[in-house]
């Protein structure tokens, strides 16, 4: 018996998902008095993982997996599962983890909820964020094998040194493995990607126009946060669509959001109110935003923005 995760990396670094995934599964394994078992590909230094609880590494190195399909990693994922007789597997919320864990959950015929925010009870039941994070569902897993999704920023890490084996591994790939071939993966924008985010600084269309968005970039760079946007600037082609957030882009819930000229449309609402802290800058008293906010500037951002970049940066 094990609780296996899978370890999401970039450019051979671990990400910080990842460290929350492994302290989440640290705890399962504790209760449940086993080991956790990390799967990770073309990592060189996955000894980071012992500081987070993690007993042992199967770690699979491999240039041609450097891009890897969903499919793919189902497969070589199905095999670590075998090998370790692992009976939980969890997945952080990244996009690869989204894919990939829904195709395991059905190849190893196994229950799977996703968006979870805490711990399994004794009887397997699990808290999960549903309709845009506007409610809680309680689920309970009955299936001998459990796949968990757990949603973004839901957990913090924690230390906790163990142990660790870092185990070659080189599971077998078959000619349907390669059906798919994910030829290159390019960041459209942004330093740090939303999926990593802690903080999140936003712009909507009270910035006016594109150029302007230099001013929400100063921001980002100073807090070490990812960029967002609403739907009509993507729309508009401002940013990237890759950056949209919402009910119909991508829900996000860092530790710190930040709109800029930005109404808090309840479309907008749906895919950010999971966020712990919410700062709305806007020159309207009454955008609705306001309603929705742990802090709240009424000013135009022109001047807000650069004034707050000046004090942090004084600050650092
Ligand atoms: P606006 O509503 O135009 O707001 C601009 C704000 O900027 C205003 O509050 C204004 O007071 C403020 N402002 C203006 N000038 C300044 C200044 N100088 N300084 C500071 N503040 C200023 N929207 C999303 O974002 N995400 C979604 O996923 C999404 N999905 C949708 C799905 C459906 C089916 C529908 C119908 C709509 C969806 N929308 C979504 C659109 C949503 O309804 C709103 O139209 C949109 O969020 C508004 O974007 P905004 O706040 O950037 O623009």
């Amino acid at each position: 018996m094990s609780v296996l995760i899978y370890i999401d990396s970039e450019n051979g670094k671990v990400k910080k998902s990842a460290f929350e995934v492994a302290t989440y599964a640290r705890a399962i394994a504790d209760k449940q008095q086993t080991k956790v078992v990390a799967v990770t590909i073309n990592v060189p230094q996955p000894e980071v993982l012992a500081a987070y609880g993690v007993n042992k590494v199967l770690s699979i190195t491999n240039d041609q997996l450097q891009h890897i399909s969903a499919n793919t990693l189902n497969h070589l994922l199905q095999q670590a599962v075998a090998k370790e007789s692992s009976t939980i597997v969890v997945f952080s919320a990244s996009s690869q983890a989204k894919e990939v864990a829904p195709l395991l959950a059905n190849s190893l015929q196994a229950g799977y909820v996703s968006n979870i925010i805490s711990l399994p009870t004794e009887d397997f039941i699990v808290k999960s964020n549903v309709f845009s994070n506007k409610a809680i569902s309680l689920s309970q897993i009955n299936t001998p094998i459990k796949v968990l999704g757990l949603a973004p920023n839901a957990f913090k890490t924690e230390e906790k040194n163990v142990e660790l084996t870092v185990e070659p591994f080189a599971p077998a790939l078959s000619n349907s493995d390669w059906q798919i071939q994910v030829i290159t993966t390019e960041k459209t924008s942004g330093k740090v990607s939303l999926d990593d985010a802690t903080i999140v600084v936003s712009g909507g269309r009270g910035l006016k126009a594109a150029e302007n968005w230099q001013i929400v970039e100063g921001l980002a760079e100073v807090l070490g946060a990812a960029t967002a946007c609403s739907k009509p600037v993507a729309d508009m082609g401002w940013r990237p669509h890759s950056e949209h957030v919402g009910q119909t882009g991508k829900p996000v819930a860092p530790n710190l959001y930040i709109a800029i000229g930005i109404s808090g449309a309840i479309q907008h609402l749906a895919g950010v109110n999971a966020s712990k802290v919410k700062l709305v800058i806007n020159s309207d008293p009454e955008a609705p935003f306001f309603k929705a906010a742990d802090y709240g500037v009424v000013g135009d951002a022109f001047e807000v923005v650069p004034k707050l970049i000046e004090k942090l940066k004084a600050r650092q």
